[in-house]
């Protein structure tokens, strides 16, 4: 009864299915660094112009404790757009599905992708968690499949949309202990809005006491209806241990691409995207691509974003040399002049000239959109802040391939509050140079490395410079610990604590530096320390130290409500007390605030 009333009174607000969060933080009236902040405690590393979901929105609202109620407003207009496939021709053949791997981290993916490919990628994470997009092929019935393993962290959500942009299924692994969790909702709507086919794996079935009905369940209040309850959401019970139902998970997989006639042209120029880049020790920039459409061949030209090869190495990604690459193989190619972007398109140009033209128009355009996007919200906030003093913490930043430091980076963003943000004057791929340090002493940077290397004559550089380096390899201590140096920029905060009220009824002794006066208590309890506000009507006289209490000729501890008491205040100037004046004792304290 007590809460029905209570919900009664909520106040609600409508929002939109996906709705930025500077946008919630305006309709709910709040800072949007608290509101950020409060998806943060809750893994959901978002900037003010990202968007979330209704569903992150609702328990985030709730979480917060406004005691406002959120109302869906539908409306799918606001998703943004999806990258679309090339278009196949009449000539088009049945390619191979490209399955995206994703959902909550230790549910199984990466044992459920030993457990299907033979091979062992478990081993060689850092903190236990995948941290970039490989993708392999195995062979079911005669025919291939492709995996990408994508990323179980959520500091990773970056690399994971575009996992799912590059796919046709996204197979979602739960696991049956442990039920639907954030991450699966993310892996559910990244689906959704790729407008890809959903196979959910439920795993871990071999664990005793394992209830598939409960998360049936919980997919059916994700809007995500099963077949056998007359939805379209195909499920399959599976055990990475055991291997149990893994035979059927990769019939299942072939039957829906067969259903979504999975096609794509195998003559002509190869196009695809490039999902991984690194720079390795005597081969230089090396990058894993997907082929979409065409064929890549050994010595093919191409083009990436603002970089092109000569294909020197073209490799399966267990590092098979092969003469050719077809729609869906996911390759490494070896060549690259500069180190091309993860998500970057390629495609095959005729001759080195055509690449080197296409790559410096490429470059000229990046230049052109990103002069556009320094409006985002880090650059907004910097600039709205200019006369408000944003403190801004200066980080250089390396990391071991192209798909990692996006996503280091994109994490370190959603830290910046409206008091402190992130400058990130450098970063790159590979390890900390010379030119690093050198930068990050005349910016007065922090270098960061995630995964890679300091040499010891970098060292040496360093600890002459002062140069502060550190090095992780798990990305949530390192952002843990830049969100460490953005606390320790944040002004303390003041805050005041009310003691008791005393009406004056006497006064003693006034001198230039003291006054002795009596007087009663008539609100709360008056203890030392304390300053004072000595108040004549609403007007405030002035702020001064407590220096003494006595009840009658002892000193005491505290007055309660009520008594009489005597009062001795340290004053800087002269200060004439009348009768009937009050002072209001209280406390003042500065607070170490948190991020
Ligand atoms: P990921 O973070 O989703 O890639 O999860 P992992 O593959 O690293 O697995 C997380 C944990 O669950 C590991 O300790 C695995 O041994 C365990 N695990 C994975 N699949 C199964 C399974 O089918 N049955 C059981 N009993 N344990 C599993």
């Amino acid at each position: 009864m007590a809460d029905n009333t209570e919900q009664a009174q909520q106040a609600s607000i409508e929002v939109e299915d996906m709705i930025t969060v500077g946008t919630l933080a305006e309709r709910l009236s709040i800072p949007v660094s608290r509101l950020i902040g409060e998806l943060m405690k809750n893994g959901v590393m978002a900037t003010v112009n990202e968007r979330i979901d209704f569903d992150t929105a609702q328990i985030i609202v709730e979480e917060l404790g406004l005691g406002l109620k959120l109302i869906k407003h539908t409306s799918d207009s606001t998703d943004t757009p999806v990258r679309t496939k090339p278009t196949a021709s009449a000539k088009a053949k049945v390619r191979p599905p490209v399955v995206a791997v994703m959902g909550h981290v230790d549910h199984g993916k990466t044992s459920l992708l030993d457990a299907i490919s033979g091979a062992s990628v478990v081993k060689g994470e850092a903190g236990g968690i995948t941290q970039h997009i490989s993708a392999y092929q195995v062979e079911h019935n005669k025919r291939m499949i492709t995996f990408l393993d994508t990323p179980g962290h959520e500091a990773f959500a970056a690399i994971r949309e575009h996992g799912a942009q590059l796919t046709d299924i996204v197979m979602i692994v739960i696991a049956a202990d442990d039920g639907i969790k954030p991450q699966t909702i993310e892996a559910i709507r990244f689906a959704r809005k790729a407008g890809v086919k959903i196979i959910v794996a439920i795993n871990k079935i071999d664990k005793p006491g394992t209830d598939l009905n409960h998360v049936k369940q919980q997919l059916s209040e994700n809007d995500l209806m099963i077949e056998e309850w007359g939805g379209d959401t195909v499920i399959l019970p599976v055990s990475a241990k055991t291997k149990e139902g893994i035979p059927a998970l990769l019939d299942m997989i072939l039957l829906v691409s067969d259903v979504e006639e999975l096609k794509a042209d195998f003559d002509g120029p190869g196009r695809g995207l490039i999902i991984e880049a690194h720079v390795e020790q005597g081969r230089g920039p090396v990058a894993q691509a997907l082929v979409e459409s065409g064929t890549l061949h050994p010595s093919d030209f191409i083009v990436a974003g603002s970089s092109y090869a000569k294909i020197r190495n073209l490799e399966t990604t267990d590092g098979k040399p092969i003469k050719s690459a077809t729609p869906s193989m996911p390759v490494v190619i070896s060549g690259f002049k500069t180190l091309p972007e993860f998500g970057d398109e390629f495609q095959t140009v005729k001759s080195e000239k055509d690449a080197r033209i296409q790559t410096e128009l490429s470059t000229a355009d990046n230049q052109a959109s990103s002069n556009r996007m320094n409006i985002g919200s880090n650059e907004l906030i910097r600039l709205i802040n200019r006369d408000n003093k944003l403190q801004e913490l200066n980080i250089i930043i390396k990391a071991d391939v192209q798909g990692s430091l996006t996503s280091v980076i994109d994490s370190l963003r959603a830290l910046d509050t409206d008091e402190v943000s992130v400058r990130v004057v450098g970063s790159g791929v590979g390890r900390i140079s010379e030119n690093d340090l050198h930068l990050a002493h005349s910016s007065r940077a922090i270098v960061y490395g995630f995964n890679v290397g300091l040499p010891s004559s970098g060292r040496q550089q360093a600890g002459r410079d002062k140069v502060s380096v550190r090095i992780y390899k798990v990305i949530y201590e390192l952002i843990d610990d830049v969100k460490q140096e953005l606390t320790k920029m944040l002004k303390p905060e003041i805050v005041e604590t009310e003691l008791g009220r005393l009406i004056v009824k006497a006064v003693f002794k006034t001198t230039k530096t003291e006054i002795i006066c009596g007087g009663e208590v008539t609100k709360g309890k008056l203890t030392l320390p304390a300053l004072a506000r000595v108040l004549r009507g609403d007007k405030q006289l002035a702020e001064v130290n407590v220096t003494g209490l006595k009840r009658g000729p002892a000193d005491a501890k505290e007055i309660l409500e009520g008594e009489m008491c005597g009062m001795s205040l340290a004053t800087t100037k002269r200060l004439e007390l009348q009768e009937g004046d009050k002072v209001e004792l209280f406390n003042r304290e500065s607070v170490l605030r948190q991020l």
